[in-house]
């Protein structure tokens, strides 16, 4: 009887003692964002604050009552900080994208902690305050790479839905349709700072969405 009872309390305790061993995965897993919820979108914008492609941008997302994210390269931010100003001004999120914009998987470890710290400091200089989610290059990443970002106070952010804007090869309608004919709930949209033909569908992509019944967040307001 008091064997049974005591494997009773064993099993009872099992998921207890589960969760508690695989904190160590798990944590790590959830300090990144991989997707949204529900009949959700998130723009974002990587790769600025570049000057002549920022400022539409957020004509267009004033116009469209849209709040969207941008990933900020730090060295950008310190060579045009009124156009991060801008940026927070407009109430969109600003979020680290390092320094230099380099493949931090193939950095010395001491550059891997300077892209990222060097980036927050950018940042906090011209807007006061440090940005709370990050987004390597490329979206390369490895184990350290997230562990220093964690350090740095920084959640990774990833994407569902890349149209590839960056490869130059879509016009502005092809691209709107290409980003709309992969919409799915909780989408996290790829788009950079830096490509006419994002503009240039960046109207017609707010539309699609809304038509499609979602409505749009910035990643700092995804649960
Ligand atoms: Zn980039």
């Amino acid at each position: 009887m008091v064997k049974m009872n005591c494997k009773k309390i064993a099993m009872a305790l099992l998921p207890a003692l589960l969760l508690l061993y695989g904190a160590g995965s798990s944590a790590e897993a959830s300090s990144f964002l991989k997707n949204g919820n529900g009949k959700t979108v998130a723009l974002t914008f990587d790769d600025g604050p570049r000057p002549g492609y920022v400022e539409p941008i957020l004509d267009i997302l004033r116009e469209k009552g849209v709040r969207a994210t941008f990933f900020l390269v730090g060295r950008y931010v310190l060579a045009h900080p009124e156009l991060v100003r801008a940026i927070d001004a407009g109430g969109h999120t600003v979020a680290n994208h390092t320094f230099y914009h380099n493949n931090l998987t193939s950095l010395p470890p001491e550059n891997v902690y300077r892209e990222w710290r060097l980036c927050n400091e950018a940042v906090e200089q011209v807007i006061g305050k440090k940005p709370r989610f990050a987004r390597p290059p490329g979206g390369r990443y490895n184990d350290f790479v997230a562990e220093r970002a964690a350090e740095e106070g920084l959640r990774i952010v990833l994407w569902t839905n890349n149209p590839g804007d960056y490869s130059a090869s879509l016009d502005g309608p092809s691209l709107a349709r290409k980003v709309l004919s992969m919409a799915r709930e909780g989408d996290i949209v790829l788009l950079h700072v830096g490509v006419a033909p994002t503009i240039d569908a960046l109207p017609e992509i707010i539309d699609g969405y809304r038509k499609k019944g979602f409505s749009f967040v910035t990643v700092d307001e995804i649960r």
